[in-house]
């Protein structure tokens, strides 16, 4: 695997790929990789000639000081993992590298999908995500995007964005990796007390219960239903359930045919903040 620190280094290595022809697919990610990453890692390698991933943890999407500063970083195993399944090229810049020295948000329109969820609560993060992501498609030119639906709200965000921005690349969801107790895998899983990682299930079997609701009961009462659970749970604290729109994210009262739903939620395990989210079918 070939790793780069530096973009002018990067964008000459890249040029070579394009004059060769090669197809490249691109993995953006903040590192602690673990399966769900691979996942994306190993699509983006089985349709593409050359797989490319970043590691970066971008400072202008968090909101939260602490949360920034312990964010894992575990780069030497990454780059283990990364070669396991064969990945032919790691960017792992400096925040200087990237932003060009100038390390700030661009403001961005997607269309109301940021005033939603994450967006509600994690101020500018939408921000700092497009702009991030805008930026590595500037330089690892990618013909397709592998983005996770773990991240749901993100994925119709960098859609809508490539879509207005009209950038020449294809963006395409995978599945949900979990943990063998249902637990979405993440990198901050790493940061829960042995306390709150073995309650941390309860966020997806909550879900699924929420999904079975739904066929008989109507958005507002399933919500409260979701609420009341977590008001009585004695380690976790909700800070959002929505069941919204896939394709608007607006929340919604009642099911109409046709469409397509999915639940959101946000929890708090001590302090860390973790999400999840599952697919709706409506009767
Ligand atoms: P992150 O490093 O958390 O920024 O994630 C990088 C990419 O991996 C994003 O597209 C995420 O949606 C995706 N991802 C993170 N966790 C998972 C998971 N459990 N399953 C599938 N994809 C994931």
């Amino acid at each position: 695997m070939k790793i780069f620190q530096s973009k002018s280094e990067l964008k000459k290595y890249i040029s070579h790929l394009k004059s060769d022809k090669k197809t490249i697919g691109f993995v953006p990610t903040m590192g602690a990789l673990h399966q769900g990453h691979l996942s994306l890692v190993k699509k983006a390698k089985d349709k593409n000639d050359v797989a490319v991933v970043s590691i970066f943890v971008n400072p202008t999407q968090f909101d939260n000081k602490e949360d920034l500063e312990k964010y894992p970083k575990t780069l030497e195993n990454d780059i283990k993992l990364l070669e396991s399944v064969n990945c032919d090229v790691l960017y792992a810049p400096t925040a200087d590298d990237v932003y060009d020295g100038n390390v700030k948000s661009e403001s961005f329109d997607f269309d109301g999908l940021e005033h939603q969820m994450e967006g509600k609560f994690r101020d500018g993060h939408f921000d700092g995500v497009g702009t991030i992501v805008k930026a590595l498609f500037e330089i690892v030119t990618p013909d397709v995007g592998y983005f996770g639906k773990k991240d749901f709200q993100q994925l119709q965000i960098i859609k809508k964005m490539v879509e207005k921005h009209n950038l020449p690349v294809k963006i395409k969801g995978m599945p949900i990796f979990r943990e063998e107790d249902g637990l979405a895998m993440s990198s901050r899983n790493t940061r829960l007390t042995k306390e709150h990682r073995e309650a941390a299930p309860f966020i997806y079997k909550t879900l699924k219960k929420a999904r079975k609701k739904f066929g008989t009961k109507n958005a507002k009462e399933v919500v409260a239903w979701v609420e009341k659970k977590f008001k009585k749970h004695p380690l976790l604290e909700l800070e959002y359930f929505t069941i919204a729109n896939e394709a608007t994210l607006q929340p919604i009262e009642n099911a109409e045919p046709n469409k397509k739903y999915r639940a959101f939620i946000a929890v708090y395990a001590g302090d860390i903040r973790l999400i999840d989210n599952i697919r709706f079918k409506n009767n």
